[in-house]
């Protein structure tokens, strides 16, 4: 039996804690806000070391949807999930449990896979509830879509700083050749841009300079390397009091989440004149992808690479709203997803 308590947390709709002393589940799914629609967000597994930690994640974390859910102009709202553990603790029953929490939200949170859940984890959510996307044979590896929305990001970025958003002849910096990093590389060169790639796995590094024709830098360079774009591929926080006098670039695009270690560093970028494209504006196609699935007919790639296209509109209109309102990116990018769901409040009214 699960036990399942709701914790009541200002700002946020609905907050519950999972306990099932059977398969050793202990687990927190917020809802943030469903003011455009219900709340998506992945389960993430980790080994939190304590309880107050995973509900200040899981907090922040479905407060984050909400607003990459806006500014991709998608009817949902923000959640998410987070287990305490490893992957070790992974049996049938535990995702079992997990899938009875999902569905005690009654499609009010929709859950995906996440760090350290895997597609075939969701298979066994959803024979308890059917509020999980991203299943096996849906819309698929979001990787590649996500590269994809970045790069779209990255000519909306080009076009402000440059007045054309062409990529030839410029030189991006990415830091983290993984999934996304890769594929993205991959669109900048066939565009003629010069990548310089850096990877903590110097194989992965390597792969990606000789499939671009680009050259590798070392993790601890990459940040200071003289370039037209710094793109943080890999792990959130690599812009911060350390960082940020290092850099050498006009402007940041790239695919990580959570890329400013505090709000105050999205200030001093525009300080210093360097533009910022809000990570998760840019690296929002994973998630327009996926929310395809919840479509009328289902899945449907094209409708949902047109609906990516937004990115670059997206893009635009932040640094607009930043440059008349004489705020950052991240500010405008934020004020860009309230308006959108203060005109839905309106509307609902
Ligand atoms: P990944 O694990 O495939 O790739 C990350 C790469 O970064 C790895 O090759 C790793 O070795 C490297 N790396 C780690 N620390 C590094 C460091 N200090 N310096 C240089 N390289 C380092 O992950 P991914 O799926 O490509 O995602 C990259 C980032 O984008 C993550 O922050 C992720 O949260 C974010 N993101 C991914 C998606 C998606 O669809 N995969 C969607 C939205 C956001």
């Amino acid at each position: 039996m699960v036990e399942i308590t709701e914790i009541p947390v200002d700002g946020y709709e609905c907050v519950k804690r999972a306990i099932d002393p059977a398969s050793g589940l202990h687990a927190y799914i917020s809802v943030h806000s469903t003011v455009l629609g219900p709340a998506l967000g992945g389960m993430r597994l980790w080994p939190y070391s304590s309880e107050q930690d995973a509900l200040t994640d899981v907090l922040r974390l479905s407060r984050g949807m909400t607003y990459k859910a806006a500014c991709a102009g998608l009817d949902l709202g923000g959640g998410k999930s987070v287990i305490i553990g490893d992957p070790s603790m992974k049996s049938e029953a535990f995702f079992e449990a997990m899938g009875e929490f999902v569905e005690s939200f009654g499609g009010s949170y929709i859950t995906a896979e996440d760090v350290n859940t895997k597609v075939e984890d969701m298979g066994i959510v959803a024979r308890k509830s059917s509020h999980v996307v991203g299943l096996a044979g849906k819309s698929g590896n979001p990787s590649p879509k996500t590269a994809w929305g970045v790069f779209l990001g990255l000519k909306a970025t080009l076009e402000e700083v440059f007045g054309s958003d062409s990529v030839a002849g410029k030189v991006v910096a990415i830091e983290g050749a993984g999934s996304v990093g890769s594929i993205y590389a991959d669109y900048i060169a066939k565009e003629g841009g010069k990548i310089l790639v850096a990877d903590i796995r110097p194989e992965s590094a390597e792969r990606v300079a000789t499939a671009t024709g680009g050259e590798v830098v070392s993790p601890d360079a990459i940040r200071s390397v003289e370039c037209d774009v710094y793109a943080p591929c890999a792990l959130g926080g690599s812009i911060n009091d350390e960082t940020i006098p290092q850099l050498k670039c006009k402007a940041i695009c790239g695919a990580a989440n959570n890329q400013l270690l505090e709000d105050r560093h999205g200030d001093q970028l525009r300080d210093l004149g360097i533009r910022y494209a809000p990570d998760y504006v840019v690296n929002a196609a994973g998630l327009i992808n996926v929310f395809d699935e919840m479509m009328p007919g289902g899945y449907n790639e094209e409708r949902a690479l047109r609906n990516m296209d937004k990115i670059r509109a997206n893009m635009r209109a932040i640094f607009a709203i930043s440059n008349e309102e004489g705020i950052s990116t991240a500010a405008a990018a934020d004020r860009f997803a309230e308006r959108r769901m203060a005109e839905a409040q309106q509307t609902n009214a």
